[in-house]
């Protein structure tokens, strides 16, 4: 699985975190600039990419201010889960299909015993 340990959302630095999220998928936190995803998603491909995705959703309407909006929190979860969705099949899966899964190496991996 290859993906970025930091990531920049619109100008904010945000550290993946992967641990034990006991029985969720993910969690984007805007106070400590992290976003965690369950170690476990790294298991599926699509568990883990839809879930980053779906954080970093979080992410853009937190640093792009949008819920100053007026978006309900309600509409910004249905939106982020549609777009990761729909990123996974039509931007992730292709390439996945077209590049073989390559070797984990041990700093693109960080498992995190930490309490959010
Ligand atoms: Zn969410």
């Amino acid at each position: 699985m290859i993906f970025k340990k930091s990531l920049n959302i619109l100008g904010t630095k945000y550290r993946l975190v992967l641990k034990d999220l006991d029985g969720i998928w993910g969690l984007f936190d805007w106070r400590t600039q992290k976003i965690y995803v369950d170690e476990s998603a790294l298991e599926d491909p699509k568990d883990f990419y839809t879930t980053l995705i779906h954080e970093l959703g979080h992410g853009v309407f937190h640093e792009g201010s949008i819920l100053q909006a007026g978006i309900p929190k309600e509409v910004e979860e249905i939106l982020v889960d549609l777009y990761s969705k729909v990123v996974y099949s039509e931007v992730i899966l292709p390439l996945l299909k077209e590049i073989p899964p390559p070797v984990p190496k041990d700093d693109t991996i960080e498992v995190c015993d930490e309490e959010s």
